[in-house]
């Protein structure tokens, strides 16, 4: 009898390893012969756009996944992580100078702030840095486009009562400065007695108040688009809003347009801005889409990657790449009918961009499943193959069968398992959600991709967060074969002897 038993579980076992070898082999066909990452990121840039969380488009996107993730049979639930004051769409913007100097100008707004009541003209100043140079120049502020000092990184000019109690300290030393060397030509005074240039709109409600058209600042190429924080901090709602547009323009075209100022050239800049709100309070939600285990169902692995992205482009590498290979890896594990031991848990994480939000909230929401969950695997890097895997020391045979695997479904790439070097927990959460499980103890290991194997000269710093963040920075070869990288390796560490164990990934986490 025990040695019946013995044998029926030896021949259960290979059988189920039989089924698991086929199921991999139909990933790696499915991954190679029917990807459909291009087109899954087609819907998501295309369809839908730049995808700030309390937008149209973020909603859309989320309930398009959500409607995907449910067809290839998946439990999905939209959880709802926060809320904001107020929503804002993004639509055209175009601008122009006429006049003595003709030109279309190149510029973007960040999301959160207000845009032009149809074409907006007017004439140009340069920003008053004195209480004598705002009166110089006050009765002409009315209908004016007013150039700011500073370079932008992205942010708004501030507007809330702090930043409105440094401008005044500022105006203060720079008036008692004028009156000591108000007649010397600016070479003849000293540097540390030269007025504050580089804190922008020192005169900012003065200026709103008299009427200016918006504010302009100079921008470094690509031109990169932020937000106002003011909206996550609860400070902006629809009565609420900044006053003015908050334009940033190409270096090049403001460095010359100050020039005509200072020439004194008739020039005029006209603006058509459509940035539009929508009534708060906006709920934004995590789509999160389970895939129960067969054998370990309270046992998790998490795929993580966000949905939201910036809007002066599509996001289609930020986090683009990261939602496509985590969709496209749901679609192919559901196609290749996998039934993992543990329970698969996809989410699309909202409002990473305005501070890790919805993976903030999804940790809070679930404390009781976080000392569960074996590892989150997050995507939302440079937009490249995986080519290697760090496994927990006592582990890296078991993925294996991942790395042959993928070699021979992607001979160009190669593709290793290495041992991974435990560190020490984060204290801290930071620059991207896998941190918020960091910091809470979970191992959160990723496959590498590091490298523009192919050398398609791609640059992470020109699409963070700029205008040029769109679909044609998405190499189709590489978003391919990292979707087939995901979907083997969820299965396989679903499919794991054990949990990953947390003392082979950090050097402080107990023994079990
Ligand atoms: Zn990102």
């Amino acid at each position: 009898m025990k040695k019946f038993a013995v044998f029926a579980l030896a021949a259960i076992t290979a059988l189920g390893a039989a089924a698991q070898k086929d199921v991999m082999k139909r990933i790696e066909e499915i991954g190679k012969n029917d990807n459909q990452s291009m087109e899954l990121m087609k819907t998501l840039t295309g369809r839908f756009g730049g995808r700030p969380i309390g937008s149209n488009a973020y909603d859309n996107a989320r309930d398009w996944a959500a409607a995907q993730l449910k067809d290839w049979g998946y439990d999905v639930k939209l959880e709802k992580a926060g809320e904001l004051g107020v929503g804002f769409n993004r639509d055209h913007w175009e601008g122009r100078m006429y006049g003595d100097e003709n030109e279309v100008l190149h510029f973007i707004t960040p999301s959160y702030t207000v845009g032009t009541n149809g074409k907006a003209a007017g004439h140009v100043l340069a920003e008053p840095r004195t209480t004598q140079e705002f009166n110089n120049i006050k009765s002409r502020l009315k209908g004016a486009w007013v150039l700011v000092d500073g370079e932008s990184g992205g942010w708004p000019l501030l507007h809330n009562d702090t930043i409105a109690a440094k401008r005044k300290a500022i105006i203060a030393r720079n008036d008692s400065l004028a009156k000591i060397n108000g007649r010397k030509s600016p070479d003849q005074i000293p540097d540390d007695q030269k007025p504050d240039m580089t804190t922008p709109g020192l005169f900012y409600d003065e200026m709103v108040d008299a009427g200016v058209l918006g504010f302009i600042q100079s921008a470094p190429v690509p031109l990169r688009g932020l937000y106002d924080r003011d909206v996550v901090k609860g400070n902006l709602d629809f009565n609420h809003l900044p006053a003015v547009p908050d334009i940033k323009l190409d270096e090049d075209q403001f460095a010359r347009i100050k020039h005509y100022v200072k020439q004194r050239k008739n020039i005029i800049l006209e603006f058509d801005i459509r940035n539009h709100f929508r009534m708060g309070p906006v709920p934004y939600h995590n789509v999160v889409a389970t895939l129960k285990g067969s054998k370990k169902p309270d046992e998790y692995i998490i795929m993580g990657a966000h949905l939201d992205a910036y809007d002066v482009a599509t996001g289609a590498t930020d986090d683009g790449t990261g939602t496509v290979g985590l969709l496209e890896a749901a679609r192919i594990l559901s196609k290749a009918g996998a039934k993992p031991d543990r329970t698969i848990i996809f989410i699309l994480f909202a409002g990473e961009e305005f501070g890790l939000l919805g993976s903030e909230a999804w940790v809070n929401q679930h404390p009781d499943l976080l000392p569960k969950i074996s590892n989150m695997f997050n995507r939302d890097g440079a937009p490249f193959p995986y080519v290697a895997f760090a496994a927990p020391k006592s582990m890296t045979k078991e993925f294996e069968p991942v790395a042959e695997s993928m070699r021979r479904a992607y001979p160009d790439f190669d593709f290793v398992i290495e041992e991974y070097t435990p560190r020490a927990t984060p204290k801290k959460a930071g620059s991207h959600d896998g941190t918020t499980f960091q910091v809470k103890g979970i191992p959160q290991l990723n496959m590498n991709e590091w490298n523009d194997v192919h050398g398609h000269d791609f640059s992470y710093w020109e699409i963070w967060h700029t205008e040029r963040d769109g679909m044609n920075r998405a190499i189709p070869e590489y978003q391919e074969q990292a979707a087939t990288a995901l979907a083997l390796m969820l299965l396989q560490s679903a499919n794991a002897s054990k949990q990953f164990p947390r003392n082979e990934v950090y050097t402080d986490a107990p023994a079990k």
